[in-house]
């Protein structure tokens, strides 16, 4: 079954929520509630099992730390719900909303990640917790060790649930649920919701409801988006061309290998302070590093790839740049929620690169958005160079070798 959202008027008050819960959205200055959060918080407080899918960046992560912050009981110092997330930064800004969200000082809560020492996450587990937030490699070490006992668990949840359902996680996602008691609340939430996934997601959840907030297109409203043609060998020219031209506040670049985003990295790192990279196959200690110098503005310009810069909520950035058009359409969504965020009242652009033959791609990405993107050029510069004649004067067989 399908919810659809309430009108806009609705508070945080009509959500019924504790007043203890109402004094620390004032705090944190959320003023009301999101559509998702509108939608969702209700049906989740009531402990069936909800779906919640909504555009990046509208607060998907409260919407599901509130019910929770309101269900949990905090006279009982064992893990009562256990929080599932793709990356070891998301994790993290989990907790941290969770921490501030929070109104009960009674409330503890560990982010269990890998990269960072197991012996500090046992420690706190061992003390007692409440919710425990993390990676699920880290999650089935600590399950498999004795440490993480989840036969307390009330509610389980799975933050970007399309990612953590795709092929890479499935099986260590599998395995943690069923480890869980069967009676259970279970809560998804997502920005995408392909079918299989879907269908794969009611194998694990009792009869769902579903809160779908993200019908009306599907990248958020405040991002003008934009595609650039260009050759593929010039694209390390067309960004710094773009890059004066669009003088962003802060920029977030994505490719699609670890190794261009290496090569990017070492021909920009050279020429301008404060640029940075960001890939999985980077320690921690770098990640943490370059996390927290974004977050301050030091680093300006950030070079990732698409599991890194999946949710990542940074309100300073102004621009993302494809470098790369993402390989899945979701992705395109997932990357373009970086900016534009709930929590900045600034407008975002997001600019793709699409080389000749990626049109299809382009097509696929703009089905998927609902949205065509017009394309940009940059004054005074050519990113591709001009059709072959040939191709032109023949009408239509572009698709004829360039001799
Ligand atoms: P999502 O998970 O949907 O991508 P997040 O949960 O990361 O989005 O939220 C994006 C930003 O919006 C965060 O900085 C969060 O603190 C902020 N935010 C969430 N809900 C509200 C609200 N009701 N009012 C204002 N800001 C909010
Ligand atoms: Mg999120």
């Amino acid at each position: 079954m399908t919810t659809s959202a309430p009108g806009a008027s609705v508070t945080f008050a009509d959500l019924g929520l504790s007043q203890p819960t109402l004094n620390a959205l004032q705090n944190v200055q959320f003023e009301k509630p999101s559509p998702i959060q509108a939608a969702f918080i209700p049906l989740a407080m009531t402990g069936i099992d909800c779906i919640g899918q909504a555009h990046t960046g509208t607060g998907k992560t409260a919407a599901f730390v509130l019910p929770l912050l309101e269900r949990l009981n905090f006279d009982n110092r064992v893990v009562q719900a256990l929080v599932l997330a793709p990356t070891r930064e998301l994790s993290e800004q989990i907790a941290n909303e969770c921490k501030r969200l929070s109104y009960s000082s009674m409330c503890r809560s560990v982010c269990i990640v890998g990269g960072r020492p197991i012996r500090s996450q046992i420690n706190e587990l061992e003390k007692g917790v409440h919710i425990a937030i993390g990676t699920p490699g880290r999650v089935i070490d600590l399950i498999e060790r004795g440490i993480l006992n989840l036969q307390h668990l009330t509610v389980a949840i799975l933050d970007e649930a399309d990612r953590m359902l795709d092929i890479g996680f499935r099986p260590d996602i599998e395995k943690i649920l069923r480890r869980c008691p069967a009676e259970r609340q279970t809560l998804m939430l997502t920005a995408t919701m392909p079918p299989l996934v879907e269908r794969l997601a009611n194998r694990y959840m009792k009869s769902p409801e579903k809160v779908d907030c993200s019908t009306n297109g599907i990248a958020v409203k405040t991002v003008d988006q934009f595609y650039l043609t260009v050759d593929e060998d010039r694209k390390m020219e067309t960004l710094r061309r773009l890059l004066l031209d669009q003088r962003p506040q802060q920029v977030l670049v994505f490719l699609r290998t670890k190794r261009g985003a290496d090569r990017l990295h070492a021909k920009f790192s050279r020429k301008l302070p404060d640029v940075a990279i960001l890939h999985g196959d980077l320690p921690q200690t770098h990640r943490d590093r370059v996390m927290k110098a974004f977050r301050a503005g030091e680093v300006r310009m950030l070079i990732a790839t698409d599991v890194v810069g999946r949710g990542i909520d940074i309100s300073g950035i102004s621009h993302i740049i494809n470098f790369d058009i993402p390989e899945y359409c979701d992705d395109y969504v997932h990357r373009v929620g970086r900016t534009g965020r709930l929590s900045s009242d600034e407008k975002g652009y997001a600019f793709t690169f699409v080389t000749r033959d990626q049109g299809e791609q382009l097509t696929n990405i703009e089905l998927r958005i609902n949205t065509m993107l017009p394309e940009y050029k940059i004054p005074g510069f050519e990113a591709a160079r001009p059709k072959e004649r040939r191709a032109e004067w023949t009408g239509g067989f572009s698709n004829s070798p360039v001799s």
